[in-house]
């Protein structure tokens, strides 16, 4: 017998450590599924992503159950209820994918210890990325501090193809083992979450996979930028818990590839010209984008809380209780400047926001409220159904130019601007932000110059600019230079 211990893998197809588990397994033998709640995980859960992560679960149980067996759940530490359910179960070694972030990494040594100590063997794999960290590295085999070297090695490299769904004949019998309900998010000490949280499980992971295949994929290098268009995949959640495997999702984009470039063959335009081979270019990357950020915080565990870049001198955030006051502002989407606030009630709405927008309030919060990105990293993880801390900490610190931007400090976002360039006609803003859906996109775009009498006529609910943009500028620019010890 072998224990397939689920983490962030919470699916049976494409699960690269499952498939290498049930491949072992020897006639009559057979693996058994376990997922363990971790209570020193859910310390750092937040209800968006428990609701989904519960969700998955039971889809996953199904999935089992359909195949003759069931999933074996349990509570508490894994190093100590591995080596038990081990035992219980006669089997001789523990399977697992690697998860690479620091905490993963710590309770993933002291659960090896365990099983050591206990004489259970262990075996892990690398399923949650195409290439694990430390195999793209620089020529002298250093990690990668900016992206574009990584993104061109991470294309260039070849991509292995799904795995099998194991055999029902290689998983245990459901009779052999403990039935024992899923526990409901009140026994895990989380309450119901306010956000529509996106539907859980590989099933909708593939529904949403092939919606965007089916066109959006062709023209994301257009449209991506451009939250109202909703022309992003909406796999973050999926790829975070695993709910569908990276190879999977690459798959899709060579079949998409395919046809992008017979298209480009029938419109007579050199293929890799064409606008939909380069969306799906475009797209990939953001898949190594993704793993680019993995490997980062493989390499730097301790950015989490610790600036990636060095500065010279500690940067000067704001810390009074006005910029306290200013930050609850920003997480209420009280601002008054719309894409902003659009943003993060989307944020409070869906556990989910787009990525244009990220940037947007990232570099509002960070730039023009000059409060420290730790702020937001928190408010985001309390949030967000898809957060995860490389790619969550990577988004954070590059719009605060602590982290691996290769464009300076002076990269400061103007919320007016991005609004009126990636929201025209403000229907994102509308959506998310009623008390302007009855104003002009012109008037929406220019309302921190709009007088305050004319503000409080066009939309008396919605909050004045608590900032003035250019003066903000203007103070971020010399608080970065403080910092770099230039002023
Ligand atoms: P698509 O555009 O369809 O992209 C496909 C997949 O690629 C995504 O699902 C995601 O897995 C990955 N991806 C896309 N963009 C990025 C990126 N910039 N960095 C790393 N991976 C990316 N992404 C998260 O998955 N979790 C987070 O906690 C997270 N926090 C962020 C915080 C900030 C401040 C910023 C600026 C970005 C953050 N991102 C995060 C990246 C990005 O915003 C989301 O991955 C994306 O919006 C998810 O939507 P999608 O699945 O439709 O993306």
């Amino acid at each position: 017998m072998r224990l397939f211990w689920h983490r962030r893998d919470l699916r049976v197809a494409d699960n690269r450590g499952l498939a290498a588990a049930a491949e072992a397994t020897a006639d009559g033998d057979a693996v058994v599924p376990v997922f363990v709640f971790d209570d020193d995980v859910l310390d750092h859960a937040a209800s968006p992503r428990v609701r989904f992560m519960l969700d998955a679960l039971a889809e996953l149980r199904d999935d089992y159950r359909e195949r003759g067996s069931d999933l074996v759940v349990a509570r508490g530490d894994p190093a100590e209820v591995l080596p038990t359910l081990a035992a219980d179960h006669d089997a001789e070694a523990v399977v697992w994918n690697e998860d690479y972030s620091g905490l993963a990494r710590e309770r993933d040594a002291r659960v090896r210890m365990a099983l050591d100590d206990a004489g259970v063997a262990r075996e892990t794999h690398h399923d949650a990325v195409h290439h694990e960290p430390g195999t793209i590295t620089t020529n002298d085999g250093d990690p990668y501090s900016v992206f574009t070297y990584f993104g061109r090695k991470w294309h260039d490299r070849e991509k292995t193809d799904p795995f099998d769904v194991p055999a029902g004949d290689d998983l245990v019998d459901a009779d052999a083992v403990a039935d024992d309900p899923l526990p409901d998010i009140a026994d895990l000490s989380f309450s119901e979450p306010e956000a529509d949280v996106q539907a859980a499980g590989t099933e909708a992971a593939r529904d949403r996979l092939a919606d965007f295949c089916e066109d959006a994929v062709y023209r994301y290098d257009d449209d991506r930028d451009y939250p109202a268009r909703e022309a992003t995949s909406r796999l973050s959640t999926d790829l975070k818990w695993g709910t569908i495997g990276v190879r999977e999702v690459y798959a899709a984009t060579e079949e998409a590839m395919r046809d992008a470039e017979a298209m480009a063959d029938d419109d007579g335009v050199a293929a890799e010209e064409h606008d939909a081979v380069a969306s799906v270019e475009e797209f990939r990357s953001q898949l190594a984008w993704r793993e680019f950020y993995t490997q980062v915080l493989w390499a730097n565990p301790e950015v989490v809380t610790e600036n990636y870049k060095e500065y010279e001198h500690p940067i000067d955030w704001r810390e009074s209780e006005e910029a306290m006051a200013d930050l609850q502002a920003w997480k209420d989407g009280e601002t008054g400047y719309p894409i902003v606030d659009a943003g993060m009630r989307q944020l409070r709405e869906e556990a989910y926001m787009h990525n244009r927008v990220r940037m947007i309030v990232a570099s509002f919060l960070t730039k023009d409220l000059l409060l420290d990105w730790r702020h937001g990293y928190e408010h985001f993880k309390r949030h967000l159904a898809d957060h995860d801390t490389a790619n969550d900490n990577g988004g954070w610190q590059w719009a605060a130019s602590t982290g691996t931007d290769a464009q300076p400090y002076f990269r400061i976002f103007n919320p007016m601007t991005q609004g009126e360039r990636y929201d025209p006609d403000a229907e994102y803003i509308s959506e998310y932000v009623p008390e302007l859906s009855g104003v002009s996109a012109d008037n929406v775009h220019s309302w921190h110059e709009l007088s305050v009498g004319r503000r409080r006529q066009l939309a008396p609910d919605y909050p004045d600019p608590i900032v003035e943009h250019s003066e903000m500028r203007e103070r971020a620019l010399s608080m970065y230079k403080r910092a770099r010890g230039e002023d």
